[in-house]
């Protein structure tokens, strides 16, 4: 976990277009913006710098 709790459950409720990078909903099916089903949980990528 981070610092800031507030931003970690925030982190934790957006997902991240693999294609274009824009910030999705957690739970939404596809991208809003280029309609790309390849999201993934924003979290992984603190826990992957991490490691
Ligand atoms: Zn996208």
């Amino acid at each position: 976990m981070g610092k800031f709790p507030e931003a970690d459950a925030e982190i934790i409720n957006t997902w991240v277009c693999r294609r274009c990078k824009s910030r999705n909903k957690r739970g939404v099916e596809k991208c809003r913006k280029c309609g790309s089903k390849y999201l993934r949980p924003k979290n992984k990528e603190i826990k992957a710098k991490k490691a």
